[in-house]
């Protein structure tokens, strides 16, 4: 699929020797795998790389050379690329101080397209999936490695082929993939069936809280539950994906506690609704199906406006 804006990110890319990359806070698999294969790919091309996530990668490791990413950025680079992010405060501070990106790749529909080049694509199921139409043209190729992150990413924003988005393309281009030399099951466990004790443990203090109204399925995991069982990570542990299985709710939030003034907000919402807009508003992002913000404000103050908000979204939604 290479097209004439394929061919000048090609020629750019040649001429670049050394390039930073970035993904988003709290990475996911798609970040975290898309980073890699990109990075991976360019460093075979003979390139120097930089891959930064200013929140580390700990629950990534079953990844190839995931041990290569940093929080910070150090290296003064040729050409930047962010992938996986739809507005430059997704990346943290790992963008301070340098220029505006050379190249954004996106699957977001909120993205607000903050670079010289922008290969933003709506309706791919992940940004990996966007890399791997679009690396060929760019001249860059993969290998067994590169294969599993770029699958990883793929799996992962799929819950595992789940989503109302995947098609046969999908499968297809997954297979391609599993050609290359990515292992499906292995992927498919590490990625999304295993979880530490200590986050199924986190999963209970969500749970024991769990509430049920109007079709809208809520909880909160407090930074007193994070300390208590000494879960390691600032997210919710994938908690959002029980709350979404219950069958009686059409949308699922759940709301982590970052800090006594700051809560990270998750949406998930069934095919026949949007929360992406509804996160735009409250300053983040995401998309039709799943969606994200970080509030400023204590847990009780965001919740309360959070579900007052939510539920009028799912009256109008489920209206008309
Ligand atoms: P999650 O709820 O798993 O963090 O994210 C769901 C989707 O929304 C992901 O595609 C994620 O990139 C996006 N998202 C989550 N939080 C934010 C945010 O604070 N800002 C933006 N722009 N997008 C977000
Ligand atoms: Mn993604």
């Amino acid at each position: 699929m290479t097209n004439a804006v394929d061919q000048q990110i090609a020629e750019e890319i040649r001429q670049a020797d050394r390039f930073l990359i970035l993904s988003h806070v709290r990475p996911d698999a798609d970040a975290v795998g898309s980073l890699l294969g990109l990075g991976l790919a360019l460093m075979n091309a003979g390139k120097l790389v930089q891959m930064v996530l200013t929140d580390g990668v700990d629950s990534f490791e079953y990844l190839p050379k995931y041990d290569l990413i940093v929080n910070t950025p150090t290296i003064q680079p040729d050409w930047i690329i962010v992938v996986d992010c739809s507005d430059p405060s997704r990346v943290g501070d790992g963008l301070d101080g340098y220029a505006k990106p050379n190249l954004v790749v996106d699957h977001h529909k909120t993205n607000l397209k903050f670079g010289i080049y922008n290969i933003v694509e709506p309706e791919q199921v992940a940004t990996a999936a966007i890399l791997y139409d679009h690396m060929l043209g760019w001249g860059l190729d993969f290998d067994p490695e590169i294969a599993t992150c770029l699958l990883s990413g793929i799996i992962g924003d799929t819950i595992g082929f789940r989503t109302s988005n995947v098609d046969s393309e999908v499968l297809r281009k997954s297979a391609d993939l599993m050609d290359l030399g990515a292992k499906m099951s292995d992927i498919y466990r590490k990625g999304l069936v295993m979880k530490s004790f200590k986050a199924v443990q986190y999963w209970g203090s969500g749970l024991r809280r769990i509430t049920l109204e109007d079709g809208l399925v809520w909880t909160s995991l407090t930074l007193a539950d994070r300390n208590e069982i000494g879960y390691p990570e600032n997210d919710d542990a994938d908690l959002v994906n029980v709350l979404s299985s219950v069958k009686e709710a059409k949308i699922a939030v759940i709301l982590v506690e970052q800090s006594k003034n700051h809560v990270k907000i998750s949406w998930r919402a069934r095919p026949e609704i949007d929360v992406s807009g509804i996160a735009f508003e409250f300053g983040g992002g995401g998309h039709a199906a799943a969606a994200g913000a970080d509030i400023e404000g204590s847990l009780e103050d965001v919740r309360r406006r959070v579900i007052h908000r939510t539920k009028i979204l799912l009256d109008e939604q489920t209206s008309c």
